[in-house]
Order: C-alpha cells, then sequence, then structure tokens
C-alpha cells in the first residue's frame, strides 16, 4: 500500500493508515460483516470521483461535467442487475442503514407500523431500534426467534403480524446463522396487506452467488450492503420492482442524501465485475464451508453454537450452558490481545447486556478471501475454544498469538 502522498504532508495519519494495513496483515478478521476488498476496487475508491457532485441520477443530472460519473453509475448498475436480477437498482445509498431508510421513507408517513427482528436475537438497528431514527419515526413492534431452535418462528411471526397489522415487515439480520424463508416471509406480508423488506445487508454477496436462496422476486424491497460478504467497498445498495423504482430513487436522493459518492459507486462497479467472475461462486461456496467447519469445531470441543450450526458466512455461540462465568466480552478481549478480532454478541434468551453479552460472533468472509480453506479455519477454530477455556491465562494468550501470527504469515492480504 503506497501512501507516500499522505506521509509527505501529514505524517499522523500516513502513520495510522499503514498502522492499519499491518493491523489487517497480522490480525485474523473474523467479524462477520468485515471483508478486504482488492487493490482495484481500492483504487477507484480513492479515485478523482470524489471530486465530483452529481446530484441525481445518469441522464437527469443537476450538474455539468457528469460524463464519466455517469460511466461508473450505470456501470454499477447494470452489473449488480446482472447479480442479483433486479429489475430496478439504486447503488447511491451511502451505507446499508441509508439504503433501509430509503426504503422506509418511500413505503411509510411517520407513525407507521414495523414489524422487525428484536435487535438482541440477530436484528439491526436500522429495522426499528429506540436509538435509530427508524424507533423515533415508527411504530415498531419486534418478532423473535425460537429459544430453543434458534430459528425464526415463522408461526407466532404470523400470529404478531395479523394482531399488529403492520405497514411493512422487515426480514434479513445481523446475527442469524440460519437459512432464511423469504416465500413465507412474503406470505406473512401479503396476509395482512403489508409491504416486505429484505434486508440482505449480510449475505448480499452470498445471495449474488448462489449459496443462499434469494429475495430478488419474492420481496417487494430488497437493501443489502456492499462491503459483508461481497467485496465492493463501504455502501448500500437498493433493489425493487419497476413500479417503486421511481419512488425509491426519489426516497434516496433528494430524500436522504445530497450528492451520491461517486468514488464509492465506482467501487461498487468494480467490486460487482469481480462478483460476476466465476471465482467469486467458488469463494462464496468456501466461505460458507468454513463456516461450518468452525461450527463444526466449536461443537466438537462442547461449545453451544446457536441453532446447532450454520448455513451462512457466521457463527453464533452461546458461552452460558459450557462456560457459565464467562462473557462474550471477556473472549472478545482475550482474543483480540491473540490476534483474533470478533465480537461479543448477544443470543437469544439473552440473560446479560448487550455491552457484555452472553455470546461470540464469528464470519469466515475476510478469512476465505484471504485463501483460508476448512483445515485452516478448523485450526483458528481451536485457537479460539483454547482461549474460551482459558481466556485469563497470559502463558495461553500468548501460544495463541504465536500460532496467529504464523497463519497469518503464510495468508498475506496485500503485496
Ligand atoms: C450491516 C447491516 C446493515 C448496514 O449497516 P451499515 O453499517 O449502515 O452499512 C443493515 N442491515 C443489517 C441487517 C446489517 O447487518
Amino acid at each position: 500500500m503506497d501512501y507516500s502522498h499522505v506521509r509527505g504532508v501529514d505524517p499522523a495519519v500516513a502513520d495510522a493508515l499503514e498502522g492499519e494495513v499491518d493491523r489487517q496483515q497480522n490480525t485474523l478478521a473474523m467479524i462477520a460483516s468485515e471483508n478486504h476488498v482488492s487493490e482495484a476496487v481500492m483504487q477507484a475508491q480513492g479515485s478523482a470521483l470524489t471530486n465530483k457532485y452529481a446530484e441525481g441520477y445518469p441522464g437527469e443530472r443537476y450538474y455539468a461535467g457528469c460524463e464519466f460519473a455517469n460511466d461508473v453509475e450505470l456501470l454499477a448498475i447494470d452489473r449488480a442487475k446482472e447479480l442479483w436480477g433486479a429489475e430496478h437498482v439504486n447503488v447511491q445509498p451511502h451505507s446499508g442503514t441509508q439504503a433501509n431508510m430509503g426504503v422506509y421513507l418511500a413505503m411509510l408517513d411517520p407513525g407507521d407500523k414495523i414489524l422487525s427482528l428484536e435487535l438482541s436475537h440477530g436484528g439491526h438497528l436500522s429495522h426499528g431500534h429506540p436509538a435509530n431514527f427508524t424507533g423515533k419515526t415508527y411504530d415498531v413492534e419486534q418478532y423473535e426467534v425460537d429459544p430453543e431452535t434458534g430459528y425464526i418462528d415463522y408461526e407466532t411471526l404470523a400470529e404478531q403480524a395479523e394482531a399488529f397489522d403492520p405497514d411493512i415487515v422487515v426480514s434479513g439480520y445481523s446475527a442469524y446463522p440460519r437459512a432464511v424463508d423469504w416465500e413465507r416471509i412474503q406470505d406473512v406480508a401479503e396476509s395482512v396487506d403489508a409491504y416486505h423488506l429484505a434486508d440482505i445487508a449480510h449475505i448480499t454477496g452470498l445471495v449474488a452467488a448462489g449459496v443462499h436462496p434469494s429475495p430478488v422476486g419474492v420481496a417487494d424491497f430488497v437493501t443489502g450492503s456492499t462491503h459483508k460478504t461481497i467485496r465492493a467497498g463501504r455502501g448500500g445498495i437498493i433493489m425493487c420492482g419497476e413500479e417503486h423504482a421511481k419512488a425509491i430513487d426519489n426516497a434516496v436522493f433528494p430524500g436522504a442524501q445530497g450528492g451520491p459518492l461517486m468514488h464509492n459507486v465506482a467501487g461498487k462497479a468494480v467490486g460487482f465485475n469481480e462478483a460476476l467472475q466465476p471465482e467469486f461462486t467458488e469463494y462464496a461456496e468456501r466461505t460458507v464451508a468454513n463456516a461450518r467447519a468452525l461450527a463444526d469445531t466449536f461443537s466438537q470441543h462442547g461449545l453451544e453454537v446457536v441453532s446447532g450450526g450454520t448455513d451462512n458466512h457466521l457463527v453464533l455461540v452461546d458461552l452460558r450452558p459450557s462456560h457459565p462465568d464467562t462473557t462474550g466480552k471477556d473472549v472478545e478481549e482475550a482474543l483480540e490481545e491473540a490476534g483474533i478480532v470478533l465480537n461479543a454478541n448477544t443470543v437469544p434468551g439473552e440473560t446479560r447486556s448487550a455491552f457484555n453479552p452472553s455470546g461470540i460472533r464469528a464470519g469466515t468472509p475476510a478469512l476465505t478471501t484471504r485463501g483460508f480453506d476448512e483445515e485452516a479455519t478448523r485450526e483458528v477454530g481451536e485457537l479460539i475454544v483454547r482461549i474460551v477455556d482459558d481466556y485469563d491465562d497470559q502463558e495461553t494468550i500468548d501460544a495463541v498469538a504465536e500460532d496467529v501470527q504464523a497463519l497469518c504469515d503464510a495468508h498475506p492480504l496485500y503485496d
């Protein structure tokens, strides 16, 4: 990574940028929502398009000089349509949260009703949490996963929908390890005349590669992020049928945002093109196979894997049955010291707090980008188990750190 221009004018920032490259090379990123983009995507994101105002859409801009901005936006849109098979795509949302904001603004009035999954059960802040604009603007009721199985309880969801009469039902989650039955949730939404928003932020890439069922063409709206299981740089995306195209585009601009981040749209175009190559399907398949290997390793060592396994890129562990006195934060901190970066997470039926919850969430998208196969992922799983068993033992942490360093060295990230 060449930060010589930054170093020339601002050594303090250059230190931080180089420090971050070094940190990513020498630790294992297992936060389920993180990945490593290619240098091509980074170059597009760091391009001269950051200078360009392009309010509006290709063909109807409010500023002159948008020739090349139009080129990248149209490329991003065409590639997204090919990846997900959507009729209409808006590639301008700055983030996944703003993609959701676009849908709510387009279809709801303040005070309208949202039915969504509870945050501690795997939902997302932008699905109606009181601290988020959604919780302050809309009337929110939440469903849960079955505390016994860890699966979405579709029957109870249907009953709740019947009683609450929502305007929109939100599916798609942050910490749900199982395949989602989009048709079933669509039926629930239709039965109460509500829209259905499927937020595939976490599994955007898995859906594009066909390793997770797609809600496109099933749900009324599909939102996604472009930086989790697909490596197109930080951002959001909205997909819908032609009948909602105008409303969605108006809600994103001028409704929720001003000028689009055209350098990020360029990153999306490049990352989507990478995802259209045959290798990406292999990547997505390996991501899921690695997550299964990780879940299996945890189970074999007596850890409680929520729902008993995984269908996607993430594994959720409930520490309470095997380690009742150990919290997710204890494990997160010891793992960070050993060079494995994941997050403490709430689990279904959480009995602690959101800040110091009872579980950990581990994802495989970033490791898989670095070339980890199932065997190497099992090795990482074993290292995590050692820390879970002995999180307060410095010798264990130091020993694990050495093994982590060897794994990092064997899987270089950037040249
Ligand atoms: C990650 C995520 C988002 C998007 O988050 P941003 O940080 O705003 O990009 C949206 N919904 C869900 C379910 C997520 O997990």
